[in-house]
């Protein structure tokens, strides 16, 4: 194996959510040789963003939660912050990770879910890059990159693991959990996973033209799905049994393998999708250059 040579810039971004920093000694997820920076944003300081190299690949990575931790619940997170520094660092396309709840019961923790929409349940969370302005009145047709999509579902069952291909996410506003009646509403939605950070990171990248798609695993089942006792003191105060902690924990070691075939997988190639065209209705009016621009 010949010397892996970092470059100066990628196009490409990992955005991790719990336990990132856990995952990030794994040889599959590259090297990095510098020091994480925050980006100075219009909307206040990024999370720390990195830069790494593997063989084949190299990209940026940013925690939502924190560097060391779960330090920033999920609404808590500067969503607007981290995907403009994103978008300056010259990032087209982001894949991110999550672990939220299963509402469908075919989604048993330990499987990836990569999921094909969305329902925003949040409540207090800005959304929109370009307030005070007319722009940003875009399709919501797929809301999730189908090519980014693709690869993923790929990159995870290369791997050996089970993997949903397609699901509705719903977002919502934490950091609490959702109530049984919330869940068996979401169900009636078509809800199929609940989660708290998908929303707006999907749709902050579409205004700025990045392609995003997201790998979940879901990590239990949501309130109510099935009876579970609360058990004091433990994460998720006994929503997860022993044996469901086994396989998230068998499908988390598997991840940072995914995410290099992942990698490796979408680095170079071109990009056939419509996410790099969504402002252009705004373009052919002259309202718009750089979205970056516009953003505020
Ligand atoms: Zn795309």
């Amino acid at each position: 194996m010949g010397k892996i040579k970092s470059r100066k810039k990628a196009t490409l971004a990992v955005i991790g959510g719990s336990r990132a920093y856990d995952l990030l000694g794994a040889r599959s997820f590259g090297k990095t040789g510098k020091k994480p920076r925050t980006l100075k944003t219009p909307f206040g300081r990024s999370a720390p963003v990195r830069m790494f190299y593997g063989e084949g690949f190299d990209y940026y990575f940013m925690s939502r939660h924190g560097e060391k931790g779960y330090e920033v619940s999920a609404p808590g997170v500067n969503y607007r912050a981290n995907v403009w520094a994103l978008k300056k660092l010259g990032v087209e396309r982001i894949i991110s990770w999550s672990g939220p709840g299963a509402i469908n019961r075919a989604m048993t923790p330990g499987m990836f879910v990569v999921p094909h929409d969305l329902i925003d349940a949040t409540k207090n969370r800005p959304s929109n890059f370009f307030e005070g302005t007319g722009l940003g009145f875009i399709r919501m047709s797929d809301p999730f990159c189908p090519e980014l999509r693709a690869a993923a579902v790929s990159s995870i069952t290369t791997n050996g693991s089970i993997c949903h291909n397609g699901g509705v996410y719903v977002c919502t506003e934490g950091p609490r959990l959702e109530t049984p009646a919330e869940i068996r509403a979401f169900a009636s939605w078509g809800g199929d996973l609940v989660g708290m950070t998908l929303v707006p990171e999907a749709f902050l990248a579409r205004q700025l033209e990045m392609c995003y798609a997201a790998i979940c695993l879901s990590t239990n089942f949501a309130e109510g799905v099935l009876p579970r006792n609360f058990k004091e003191g433990e994460l998720f105060e006994g929503m997860m049994n022993e044996a469901e902690k086994e396989k998230v924990e068998w499908s988390l070691a598997n991840l940072p393998a995914i995410l290099g075939t992942f990698l490796r997988r979408i680095s170079g190639a071109k990009r056939g999708c419509k996410c790099g065209v969504a402002m252009n209705r705004y373009r052919k009016k002259g309202l718009l250059k750089n979205p970056l621009d516009a953003a505020r």
